[in-house]
């Protein structure tokens, strides 16, 4: 016997149409650097239909790969739809990846078009002949005077929209590619992520699901995650399908500037990965906001900063976990008032968790080798692999010898993970920043959580470094809070009674910054680099 409900496609026209029809009044907006810039979704997908027909008239091929390389903005919610809802593919360009990278991105996704704002205009310009699919660059003034090339295939985002006539967005094929995301490229070249229409609908109701960031029409939702990252966690589809007001910082990303914003907005829903949120704590701490829940992941979420925020801030951090290849948000933490009565530690302990996976994503951990899948008794950790309709099954034309999924058909994700009785997931650590000593394993992640819990200590980033008679030894690499001191030996005293002996870092070393990835992470390979010949006690 067969089912007898209708079979609507999954498209994101769906979520498009249901902004417009049912949230017109709803307001978006923008802070550029040029000042705030104040719409309405009714505006939005007038622009964005109009937006289809530029797509058009440019003659993008059917499927064709339309680029941005953007802040987060109204204009750029704009391509997010525009694109798939026309049956091409959005691809957003990470404005902070080396020229090679982005050539070589650009190239393998062969973008036809390239949307670029003004404020990175001088970024990518000196590159476009290295693209060579891309036929036009289209320039969104977001301020500043950086010099527009005078050059053929360089247009203007706003004349476009003036000449162009609204389109009717009508996808059918819930399965075709509606927008592509690179993972950074922390080994070998980036690989590309082709997320569908189906999946992004499905993680759209996920996301907006009270266990997910729960957000709804009472929300005011700003992304500080940014829109060319991992698809801004599913926040730019989120919101308008809440018919959720947006507010968008622009080129603006500094955090006096994000956290008046909060302030002022009156955000009630925001997120982004845990530095953001480690340099916007002074700047929130103890000011009247409306805020709801920070959804905060990406890298591991310091229990002292979750803890922090709780504080100063009012609300304690709400942690999720994903990766890229998941859309990216496959679980979320869980502040359940069923464990009200557990002790703070407890409940310090259960924040600090990346959480249950989210309805609809299965998740196990396994010995990485052998495939054995681990207990679920919070001791024993082995690889975290998912399964879920919004999980990958395949790069898009990787290179030889890269799998994504096991023979089994779950998704490796190269995470270590524990996950307790119930299958909430911590993060131990990724498989590559572990520390093998002696045979066994010290999560840096752990180590880096229990220094920081040392109230004179702002970041701490572990790496392993070679030791000719254990393998590898931690290395702690500190930074201070601005005018506090601590030497190495008070940071050890501290650990010993938080870590096993032979955790005990090698040594401390006091440094000025953690380096960053390009979307804000600690940059462990860098400290590797830079620490490969550290001279070590036999
Ligand atoms: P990359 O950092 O490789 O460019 P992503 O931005 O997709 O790619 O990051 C995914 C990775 O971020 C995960 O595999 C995991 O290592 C890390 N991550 C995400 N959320 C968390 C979390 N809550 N705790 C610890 N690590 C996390």
């Amino acid at each position: 016997m067969r089912g007898l409900m209708q079979d609507v496609p999954l498209t994101i026209d769906t979520i498009f149409r249901h902004a417009e029809q049912h949230h017109g009044d709803v307001p978006i907006v923008t802070n550029n650097p040029s000042g705030k810039v104040r719409t309405t979704y009714a505006e939005w997908a007038q622009r964005t239909r109009r937006l289809g027909g530029v797509l058009d008239t440019l003659g993008i091929s059917a499927d064709g790969r339309v680029g941005t390389f953007a802040w987060n903005s109204a204009r750029h919610l704009e391509l997010y739809f525009a694109a798939p809802c026309t049956g091409r593919v959005l691809h957003t360009l990470n404005v902070r990846l080396f020229p090679e990278q982005l050539t070589y991105i650009a190239n393998h996704a062969e973008d036809e078009v390239v949307f670029v704002d003004r404020t990175v205009l001088p970024l990518l310009w000196p590159l476009i002949d290295t693209m060579t699919t891309v036929r036009h660059v289209v320039v969104m003034d977001d301020g500043g005077d950086n010099e527009i090339p005078d050059d053929p295939r360089v247009l203007d985002y706003e004349a476009l929209l003036a000449d162009a006539d609204p389109v009717e967005f009508a996808t059918t094929d819930e399965n075709a590619a509606a927008s592509m995301c690179y993972t950074s490229g922390t080994t070998g070249n980036p690989k590309g992520v082709v997320y569908s229409h189906r999946s992004t609908v499905l993680h759209t109701m996920a996301v907006v699901s009270p266990n997910g960031f729960g957000i709804g029409v009472e929300d005011v939702a700003m992304p500080v995650v940014p829109m060319f990252h991992a698809n801004a966690w599913g926040i730019a589809q989120a919101a308008p399908a809440a018919g959720a007001a947006m507010v968008f910082p622009g080129a603006v990303m500094q955090p006096q500037a994000l956290a008046d914003l909060i302030v002022d907005e009156g955000v009630t829903f925001t997120a982004g990965v845990p530095t953001i949120w480690q340099g916007m704590l002074p700047h929130l701490a103890g000011r009247p906001h409306r805020l709801r829940k920070i959804g905060c992941g990406g890298s591991a979420v310091p229990k002292a900063l979750s803890e922090a925020y709780r504080e100063q801030v009012g609300l304690p951090i709400y942690q999720a976990w994903g990766m890229t290849e998941t859309h990216p948000v496959a679980s979320g933490g869980t502040l359940s008032t069923r464990w009200a009565d557990a002790d703070e530690g407890t409940k310090a302990e259960r924040r600090a968790r990346a959480g249950l996976p989210l309805f609809g994503v299965q998740a196990r951990i396994v010995d990485a080798d052998t495939l054995e899948e681990q207990p679920w008794d919070d001791k024993a950790t082995g690889e975290l692999q998912v399964r879920g309709p919004w999980c990958a099954k395949e790069y898009y034309e990787p290179d030889a010898g890269v799998e994504l999924t096991t023979p089994d058909g779950w998704m490796r994700t190269g995470d270590v993970a524990a996950l307790d009785e119930f299958g909430n997931i911590r993060i131990a650590d990724r498989t590559k920043d572990l520390i093998k000593s002696g045979g066994e394993w010290i999560s840096s992640v752990d180590l880096e959580n229990a220094i920081m819990s040392h109230p004179a200590v702002k970041e701490a980033a572990v790496v392993g470094i070679p030791h000719p008679k254990w393998d590898e030894r931690p290395l702690a690499c500190v930074v201070l809070n601005e005018g506090q001191t601590a030497t190495e030996g008070e940071i050890l005293e501290h650990l010993r009674p938080l870590v096993a002996k032979w955790w005990m870092p090698e040594a401390v070393e006091f440094i000025d910054e953690v380096p960053k990835t390009s979307v804000g992470k600690f940059s462990k390979k860098d400290l590797r680099a830079r620490f490969a010949d550290y001279p070590v006690r036999d």
